[in-house]
């Protein structure tokens, strides 16, 4: 059952959501097809995006959870029979092919070691080679495996051969450092639910003048209605949106932005606390997923023998009111996960984590050294 007061969630995502924004998401709404307020707000919302995505680039916010905006980016962007590149090293990463795939791209994959982030010498290596693509998707961080990949070096790479970048960057953006225009991003796209710390449902998206281009010049229609970002091209001009926005869901993000962008340094947060969680790990004897390109907003750790998922899990659970999660596809059963996005991000809540988890391990039969609360702390001092 899911109580008023449930247990504190841990996982990367949905991430805790702080009062400010539950106030806001009741607030009294208006009719926001017709109301001219309600545009400018939803202009001003986006421009707040766009300070927080560092561009100059449009932003749309979709009513659809982030796996929207990156359906929306492969139907707008793929025609069939379009050549597309999709850097794969992990679950995210392979995904997206499957989503080009939907709308008739011909992928080819840049995989490599799931333990590791891109390295950009390989795929400039690859490049030089192989760079006949219209488009190339990544994955900014890979929540499933902790692992956050050097965009800030992949992107412009791709942008040398005039390929439109598409980047999920979902579980990354608010906790890693993000310059869109800078990088040469074409499209980032991004959900309520994770750094930012709102309720899922909402993705938002920054589209370049290049990726435009391409969305407005097709040859074929888009398949698809809701996933069409053409539709959107001149919502404000024309004070039109192709359907009713979910007006509730907006007042709650634009809380969460704003609390963002208020916070002096909310980058280096995630940095500081997610570099204590893995010493206190390590040095607990415990085992990280990554072998490198260590996540600011997720932290994967391999599970030790002897013990399953669910029973770290329930005991965290039932015993410490904390939920952790495991992770899915070929790592199921395999790690477990702690989020330090947002608002869940708070050296406080990973203490109580870590101590849970500390008492937890021990009491099924896992050897640690120190305590892990207590090297967290230090680690952080
Ligand atoms: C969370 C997340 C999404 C959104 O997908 P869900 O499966 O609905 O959680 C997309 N991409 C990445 C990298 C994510 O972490």
């Amino acid at each position: 059952m899911i109580t008023v007061k449930g247990p504190l969630i841990m996982t990367p995502g949905p991430t805790y959501v702080d009062e400010e924004v539950r106030k806001a998401l009741s607030n009294p709404i208006t009719n926001p097809d017709i109301d001219p307020d309600f545009y400018e707000y939803y202009q001003d919302t986006c421009i707040k995006l766009q300070n927080l995505l560092n561009t100059e680039n449009q932003v749309l916010i979709l009513s659809g959870e982030g796996i929207l905006g990156l359906e929306a980016a492969c139907a707008s962007l793929i025609e069939p029979g379009d050549k597309v590149l999709c850097i794969d090293n992990g679950i995210f990463g392979n995904g997206f092919g499957d989503f080009a795939k939907m709308y008739g791209a011909e992928v080819r994959y840049f995989k490599t070691n799931y333990r590791k982030a891109i390295d950009p010498q390989e795929l400039e290596l690859f490049l030089e080679e192989n760079h006949d693509f219209k488009a190339a998707t990544l994955v900014h961080c890979e929540t499933p495996s902790g692992i956050t990949n050097p965009v800030d070096q992949i992107c412009p790479l791709l942008k040398r051969y005039g390929i439109i970048t598409v980047v999920d960057s979902v579980s990354a953006i608010g906790g890693e450092r993000l310059e869109t225009d800078e990088w040469g991003m074409d499209i980032v796209l991004g959900g309520s639910q994770k750094c930012l710390s709102a309720p899922p449902g909402l993705t938002f998206l920054s589209i370049s003048q290049a990726a435009w281009k391409v969305i407005l010049n097709r040859k074929t229609p888009i398949a698809s209605f809701y996933c069409n970002l053409a539709n959107w091209k001149d919502w404000y001009e024309k004070q039109w949106f192709p359907y009713t926005q979910p007006i509730s869901d907006i007042y709650g993000l634009r809380v969460a932005v704003d609390r963002w962008l208020e916070e002096d340094n909310p980058i280096a947060r995630h940095a500081k606390l997610a570099n204590g969680v893995r010493e206190s790990l390590v040095s607990g004897g415990l085992k990280l997923y990554p072998l490198e390109g260590f996540s600011n907003t997720v932290t994967t750790i391999s599970i030790p023998k002897g013990v399953t998922y669910h029973d770290i899990y329930d005991k965290m659970l039932k015993e410490h009111n904390i939920m952790i999660t495991g992770a899915f596809g070929f790592l199921q059963d395999k790690v477990i996960r702690i989020g330090h996005m947002g608002e869940n991000c708070y050296e406080e809540k990973l203490y109580l984590t870590l101590k849970a988890l500390d008492l937890t391990l021990r009491s099924l039969g896992v050897e640690l050294k120190g305590e892990l609360d207590r090297t967290f702390v230090s680690a952080i001092k």
